[in-house]
């Protein structure tokens, strides 16, 4: 402790002052005086939706109605919104579409590599990974039966060992999503392919919060997210990329009419539309695919390795300050101490933390819970400022130390922790 120079409000205020991201935060309507800490659960509203949905909903909905498929091209926009993701992924035009869920991309996706790789029939992924990617494995595994699809489940650090050549399919997810722990994409890939196996990378906790390099890393398949860093609100819709090399002879199993190479063709059999869009399934949500649309504006312009530095900054002076205020090792940071190891989010435990995240709720800092114990804080450089950290931290440490979270109306528990 001795040998660190101690944090001020002033030194914060200045990098805030000489930050070139400072400019984005006037694109988010953030409610005034909160300070939001959770925008990788659900990013907050972009300016520009209002308008955007207000114009679908009156002009193109109202007033043009069916004609809006053609005359506002509604039917492009999972490949136009594809093509808008894509640069944030490092992937070449051509290879991203908007659509679903993640998890029934990732049905798409494991019902895919299965059959590609067949007859291997082992899905690796870590035991710890978000529980709907073990899920929807499960939910192949049943369908397929044993012979087919086999979920194998290993600790994250018994994956290397693991990789071997019966495995067909190698799916994980990039940052994990209570310890913000970051897998070395590039490595893990090269060692699938080594032995014989594609790989799924579920981006939820990258896309738009880390760099990355999906064509030059040789990924095969991912997943992402609309909702978290990229903005696009509540249930906005997913996305998939599919390498170009695979494109052609991939088969998803949910061969639905939107992923047809003619759909208004009506045709009886089924028939894949050539590329990525043959992963598309049923008609698109086009009032949450444009609200998508208009949220990836804020990302004009911004460079992801500008994005990082400054996501590295926060988490560094969010612990630097839970140190200085002897938070640590009080609530042991269960994130990895090194950077470079770590997405955009900094976990902590505590055998209170559902209660210690209700009352800094309570005092406009909006982080959240992962069952058993963990109090987790997502930092969006786009709109957190260094100002921020120097708050968020100085309240947990007054409710820390002072007992409020053991209030009763902090213990409670909604549908939704
Ligand atoms: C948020 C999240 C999901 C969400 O999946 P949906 O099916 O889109 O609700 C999936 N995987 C990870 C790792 C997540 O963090």
């Amino acid at each position: 402790m001795s040998d660190q120079k101690k944090i001020d409000l002033e030194q914060l205020r200045e990098l805030d002052a000489n930050d070139s991201l400072a400019s984005k935060r006037v694109e988010f309507k953030i409610p005034e005086g909160l300070i939001y800490l959770d925008g990788n659960s659900l990013g907050p509203l972009p300016a520009g939706i209002e308008q955007r949905l207000q114009e679908m909903i009156t002009q193109q909905w109202g007033q043009d109605l069916i004609s809006s498929w053609n005359k506002h091209q509604w039917i492009d926009l999972p490949v136009k919104v594809g093509e808008r993701i894509a640069p944030l992924l490092g992937a070449a035009p051509g290879q991203v579409v908007c659509c679903d869920s993640i998890s029934v991309n990732l049905f798409k996706l494991l019902g895919a590599a299965l059959q590609l790789n067949s007859p291997r029939r082992v899905v690796l992924s870590q035991q710890d990974n978000f529980p709907t990617d073990l899920y929807t494995a499960q939910g192949i595994a049943g369908l397929l039966g044993d012979a087919r699809c086999q979920l194998k489940q290993v600790s994250s650090d018994a994956l290397y060992d693991a990789l071997d050549e019966t495995v067909a399919v190698l799916m994980l997810t990039h940052v994990n999503f209570r310890s913000g722990a970051m897998h070395d994409m590039r490595e893990l890939t090269r060692r699938a392919h080594d032995v014989g196996a594609l790989v799924i990378w579920d981006l939820a906790h990258s896309a738009g919060a880390v760099p990355l390099a999906l064509d030059a890393d040789n990924v095969d398949f991912a997943v992402g997210c609309g909702y978290k860093y990229l903005n696009g609100g509540p249930g906005a819709p997913a996305f998939v990329y599919v390498a170009e090399r695979l494109q052609q002879r991939v088969e998803q199993p949910l061969s639905g009419w939107m992923g047809h190479s003619a759909p208004f063709n009506f045709d009886a059999g089924y028939a894949a539309a050539a590329g990525a869009k043959r992963f598309l399934s049923g008609t698109p949500p086009i009032l949450s695919m444009a609200v998508l649309d208009a949220a990836l504006d804020v990302f004009d312009g911004v460079d992801m390795q500008d994005v990082r530095a400054k996501s590295q900054q926060l988490c560094q002076m969010f612990l630097g300050l839970m140190r200085q205020l002897e938070l640590l090792p009080k609530m042991p940071c269960a994130s990895p101490a090194n950077d470079k190891e770590r997405g955009s989010q900094l976990a902590f435990q505590h055998g209170d933390a559902f209660a210690i995240a209700q009352a800094l709720i309570d005092q406009q800092v909006i982080v959240d819970f992962r069952a058993p114990d963990i109090l987790r804080f997502g930092f969006c450089p786009l709109y957190t400022r260094f100002e921020d950290i120097w708050h968020a931290v100085h309240r947990l440490s007054e409710i820390v130390t002072s007992g409020t979270y053991k209030q009763e109306i902090f213990n409670q528990r909604g549908a939704v922790t």
